[in-house]
């Protein structure tokens, strides 16, 4: 029998999972007819692949803090297209771990006289705090994101949360004090351990900072990129870009079967944490260079360069024309599309199968279970270069 989905009871405000009150197996019906809808007509979708177990997946948990009408702390979301918070206790989505810090943050502030940040009056300390955790390193990072650097018995305030959870690895304090609704501001403290944590993906080691972009379901991301590297195929022989690659991971586990990989990335700070985790694994056969990548194909293709695969994982809007054009004039072998947003993948795949390329498989991952989010891994093959042709 399908299971009913039990309901959480701040769904409405938060407006995150959609599909809250639908089972597990219609959730994957729904996503599989939104991508055929979509991309039927450039042949067949595989069945999407769901999680075994698809609660509580989110390894980066952000709770907002704040104070109630009768002036309790609360911590928890803001309410869709508000500033008011809405308190959350038991987020179905999110790390269990990471939420049980966040209670224990909260119940530790009035003991250490801490108050939270107020937007109107601009009294107070703490506006937020994230906790990230590496799923398969067990390390732990809790970021406090403050209006000032100073905050009061600091180092009590560390010892005794690491009292109630050992498991902390790092604890950093994070300086944002403009009226802004971005989460972190620039200046981070250390206040314990490195100031960041590491989690490991496809048996290689990545470092996730306060601010890094790392996938967020790190159960679902090994499946998508395992994915991905089935339909590369690749020999050991290739040369490889990893267009939009973030911090590198995808180029990152590439390079163990390519002659080189080259990721280019429009995000300096994510370039640098690309770097710094080839470094890491001890891997030379890479290089990342920061810049549009449209930019970065246009250059390749204007110089003759010859690529083999192209790994591409934009983001939500999909890619733009100079890219698909110096894409087609670059003509690799196989092109290996990473998306999150198919009716932008689908418009992006009618560009690149006007002229020479043929949709061979379609891959849905359920990467957010109980959201209405798709991701979809994309194979296309050059009909001018397919093996067995001349
Ligand atoms: N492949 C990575 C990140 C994908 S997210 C991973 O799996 O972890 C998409 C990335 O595209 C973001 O890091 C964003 O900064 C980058 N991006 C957006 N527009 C871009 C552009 N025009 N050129 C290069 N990178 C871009």
């Amino acid at each position: 029998m399908e299971q009913k989905e039990t309901v959480c009871s701040v769904a409405k405000k938060c407006g995150g999972c959609r599909y809250q009150g639908v089972s597990y197996q219609e959730q994957l019906r729904r996503k599989q007819r939104i991508t055929e809808g979509f991309l039927k007509k450039f042949g067949k979708v595989e069945p999407i692949i769901g999680m075994e177990d698809p609660y509580y997946y989110r390894n980066k948990v952000h709770a907002a803090f704040g104070r109630d009408r009768k002036g309790n702390v609360i911590s928890g979301i803001y309410e869709e297209k508000s500033h008011r918070i809405v308190s959350v206790d038991d987020c179905m989505i999110e790390d269990k771990k990471s939420q049980e810090i966040i209670r224990t943050i909260r119940g530790m502030l009035k003991s250490f006289k801490i108050k939270t940040y107020d937007e109107d009056t601009g009294y107070g300390l703490l506006r937020h705090v994230l906790v990230r955790r590496g799923f398969s390193t067990g390390e732990i990072m809790v970021v406090l994101v403050t209006v000032s650097p100073i905050f009061p018995s600091k180092n009590n305030f560390v010892k005794a949360l690491r009292k109630e959870h050992p498991e902390i690895t790092t604890v950093v304090l994070n300086v944002n004090d403009r009226q802004t609704s971005m989460v972190l501001g620039d200046r981070n403290i250390v206040l314990y351990g490195p100031g960041f944590i590491k989690d490991r993906l496809m048996g290689l080691t990545f470092r996730i900072s306060p601010s890094s972009f790392y996938q967020v379901n790190p159960v679902q991301t090994e499946v998508l990129y395992g994915k991905a590297m089935e339909f590369a195929a690749m020999t050991g022989k290739e040369r490889v870009i990893d267009a939009y690659c973030g911090t590198g991971t995808i180029g990152i586990i590439a390079s163990g079967n390519a002659r080189d990989v080259i990721g280019v990335e429009l995000n300096r700070d994510a370039i640098r944490d690309a770097r710094m985790n080839a470094r890491e694994n001890k891997i030379r056969n890479v290089r990342f260079v920061p810049g549009d990548a449209g930019w970065f194909m246009e250059g390749m293709a204007a110089e003759g360069e010859k690529v083999e695969v192209v790994l591409m994982d934009p983001p939500r809007s999909g890619s733009d024309r100079k890219f698909l054009h110096s894409l087609l004039t670059l003509s690799p072998e196989k092109i290996v599309y990473v998306s999150c947003n198919p009716e932008t993948l689908a418009r992006d795949l009618a560009c690149l199968t006007k002229r020479d390329y043929l949709v061979k498989k379609m891959q849905p991952v359920d990467m957010f279970p109980l959201t209405d989010s798709v991701e979809v891994v994309c194979l296309l093959e050059n009909r001018r270069t397919r093996p067995g042709r001349s």
